[in-house]
């Protein structure tokens, strides 16, 4: 069999761009319920805003912990300021994807294990809207993501 390349390797234990992350991330306390390894790799990739992460998981987990199904969003009253447009679960979720983007491989894999999670019971437990709450594309020119496309409180 033949050896693989040493970069192959690093690739393969998922560091970014085939580094290892610095010292420093590495001693920071883990993310959420991530392993040392994938946390190390938020904290290296997002510099200081690894916190968020677990912010908007909590709030994401905060939405889901209500009983029932049948949950509706809610809309933020000011979306423009960034703490009131959490109150609206579908921005988080925004907030989220858009952290996972900026992760390398190993951290990506492991972030998405959890919002994979978190999604399946998000749709179990809101209802497909007919009308899209917002009609796209967002602030960066994308269609809004299937989140957005639920039952809202007051429809
Ligand atoms: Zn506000």
């Amino acid at each position: 069999m033949p050896r693989r390349r040493p970069g192959a390797l690093r690739a393969a234990r998922g560091d970014f761009e085939g580094r290892r992350p610095s010292a420093w991330a590495r001693e920071l306390p883990p993310v959420d319920r991530l392993s040392p390894a994938a946390s190390a790799e938020v904290h290296w990739a997002l510099r200081g805003r690894a916190d968020e992460v677990e912010t908007l998981l909590s709030t994401y987990r905060d939405f889901l912990r209500r009983p029932g199904n049948g949950l509706r969003l809610a809309p933020s009253l000011c979306e423009s300021c960034p703490g009131c447009a959490r109150d609206d679960v579908a921005l988080v979720r925004d907030e989220l994807a858009e952290l996972y983007r900026g992760l390398p491989p190993g951290a990506r894999r492991a972030l998405g294990r959890v919002l994979r999670a978190l999604d399946a019971e998000f749709r179990r437990r809101t209802m497909p809207a007919s009308v899209p709450f917002r009609i796209g594309p967002d602030r960066q020119g994308r269609p809004y993501a299937w989140w957005h496309r639920r039952v809202y409180e007051g429809t």
